[in-house]
Order: structure tokens, then C-alpha cells, then sequence
């Protein structure tokens, strides 16, 4: 028995077949897409952050990447 809840989902990598829980977010925009100020995310894994986030720079869609916050695992 689980209760749905935002908090306790987990957060998988964006890549395509990658079950590795995510510690980052991606923050991206195509302009000829969505408005200015709109952002999609993509979470990423440590081992996809960087494919993930070079597919994105070289179309020229990323805009930030954060670190993923909240995840209890990431707490010692
Ligand atoms: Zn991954």
C-alpha cells in the first residue's frame, strides 16, 4: 500500500533506457518551440549530465543546470 505523493517519486534519468536515479536537472528551451521564458526539464543522471547536457548546448536549447534538490538519499 503507497500513497501517492510528489516527495516520495522517484526521480529517473531522462535517458533513453537509464533506470539510474537523478541528481540533476536540465533546464532547457527551443526557441522555435516555446516562449522565451518557458523551461522543459530533463533529469539526468552523473553518468548522462554530460551527454545529456551536450545534446541540449549543441542545438543551442540549454539554459541551466541545477542540481536536483530534496532527495532524501542525496542526504548523509
Ligand atoms: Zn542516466
Amino acid at each position: 500500500m503507497s500513497i501517492p505523493s510528489p516527495a516520495d517519486e522517484p526521480l529517473i534519468c531522462s535517458a533513453k533506457g537509464c533506470p539510474a536515479p537523478a541528481t540533476w536537472a536540465l533546464r532547457w528551451n527551443n526557441p522555435r518551440l516555446h516562449d522565451p521564458d518557458r523551461r522543459k526539464t530533463w533529469l539526468a543522471c552523473p553518468a548522462h549530465r554530460e551527454t545529456l547536457g551536450d545534446f541540449l548546448d549543441a542545438r543551442g536549447f540549454l539554459r541551466e543546470v541545477a542540481p536536483l534538490a530534496g532527495s532524501p538519499t542525496l542526504e548523509a
